[in-house]
């Protein structure tokens, strides 16, 4: 399932924040404040997130709890 910038429609391997059920890519999060305002957990942003980029295998061994 690919991923779609909710802001510019851009596919994107990895959402940075989400607007509420919209994922948004790094680069609009930013441009936007997006990063900042989803720190301040104001209720509707909230950051996605990945602790290492390009290593899924690690996101299992961290115990990532759904
Ligand atoms: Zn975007």
């Amino acid at each position: 399932m690919r991923l779609h910038c909710a802001l510019c429609g851009r596919p994107m391997n990895q959402a940075a924040v989400m607007i509420g059920a919209m994922p948004v890519g790094p680069t609009c999060a930013r441009k936007a404040g997006l990063i900042e305002l989803s720190k301040r957990k104001s209720g509707l942003v909230f950051p996605v997130t990945v602790k290492r980029e390009s290593r899924t295998l690690d996101l299992f061994e961290d115990g990532v709890v759904e």
